[in-house]
């Protein structure tokens, strides 16, 4: 899979915004997910419909089940298109609505240490830690790829198909926020500030937000050696957990997924793509760990296993086919 940003649309996103204050509540249920279909030319009479629909059920249950909400009623919404896309995309998806800054999370809940100021956070993440919501309309934008020759398990994935369930799970990640803004053509950030995903990471030990010169930034997005520094993801994973950061550099999937080394005998949701590796149909303990370190409430709680992420705009996130792979 190949994820672009688009940094204009970022820019342009940058906004200020009304913070709501409301009250927050014990967290206690599961995250509530509204969806808008975009059917594009499709018949309603498609099957295809019936099984995307089936599949996108299963997905909204599974994140419902794992994600849980932070103030009664914290909702996720969610605009799905499915159409033909250009390119060798399968899919692609990203966060949509208002992105806020970690001060103005905290002018809300100041006692939330979870809540890092010099970043910012998407629309969802926002919400979950200002447990109200100050992003409303559409929270993620999900486009999926309707000339893709999807398997609709949820459980298996024939070979030469492409995995609807994993593929849909994957990219809600990147529309959560599991996304760095590192522009690798001269190592800044788009929009000009760091996501929450990119304070957790680092050059070795060396922080890439702390980083003296955008050049070294930018040098280290090719260096393969860059790594999570968060607390849960890390105990999850036992080693500090390896981000994709491969030399040459590749458009969209440097430095938003694992490295392929994180697990050798699984492949991983937020791997840049499918690996050789039987398929995992859910988050792995580290891939929880590391959603907590961004903020968000999951179960189970990652630590208790073995152990076991800019106003109206989105950056998009391409899953596309391997070229290698059947
Ligand atoms: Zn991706």
């Amino acid at each position: 899979m190949i994820c672009r940003s688009f940094f204009s649309l970022i820019r342009r996103a940058m906004l200020a915004g009304l913070l709501c204050l409301s009250g927050g509540l014990l967290p206690s249920s599961a995250i509530t997910i509204t969806t808008t279909w975009d059917w594009g030319t499709t018949p309603a009479d498609d099957p295809n419909r019936v099984n995307v629909t089936s599949v996108w059920n299963s997905v909204v249950s599974y994140y419902g089940s794992t994600f849980q909400e932070s103030y009664a009623g914290e909702t996720w919404n969610i605009a799905v298109s499915w159409k033909a896309l250009s390119g060798n995309q399968v899919a692609n998806a990203g966060p949509s609505g208002d992105w806020k800054t970690g001060a103005q999370l905290l002018a809300l809940q100041p006692t939330n240490t979870q809540i890092r100021t010099g970043v910012n956070y998407s629309s969802t993440l926002a919400n979950h830690l200002a447990k109200s919501e100050v992003v409303t309309g559409t929270h993620i934008e999900l486009n999926l790829n309707s000339t893709v020759t999807w398997d609709f398990s949820t459980t298996s994935k024939a070979a030469g198909t492409e995995s609807l369930y994993t593929t849909m799970i994957h990219e809600i990640g990147h529309g959560l926020g599991f996304l760095s803004l590192v522009d690798n053509e001269d190592g800044t950030y788009q929009g000009g500030t760091p996501s929450i995903f990119d304070y957790y990471l680092a050059e070795g030990s060396t922080s890439l937000i702390s980083m003296g010169t955008d050049a070294l930034r930018k040098a280290a997005t090719t260096s393969t050696n860059v790594f999570w520094t968060g607390q849960y993801g890390n105990d999850a994973n036992g080693t500090p957990i390896k981000i994709y950061a491969p030399n040459p550099y590749e458009d969209g999937s440097s430095m938003s997924h694992l490295d392929f080394t994180v697990n050798t005998s699984e492949s991983l949701i937020m791997f840049p793509s499918d690996s050789e590796n039987p398929p995992n149909f859910s988050y792995s303990a580290t891939e929880l760990g590391m959603w907590k370190d961004l903020g968000y409430n999951v179960v189970p709680e990652p630590n208790t296993w073995m152990l076991v992420v800019v106003g109206g705009g989105m950056v998009l996130c391409i899953r596309g086919r391997r070229d290698a792979k059947a």
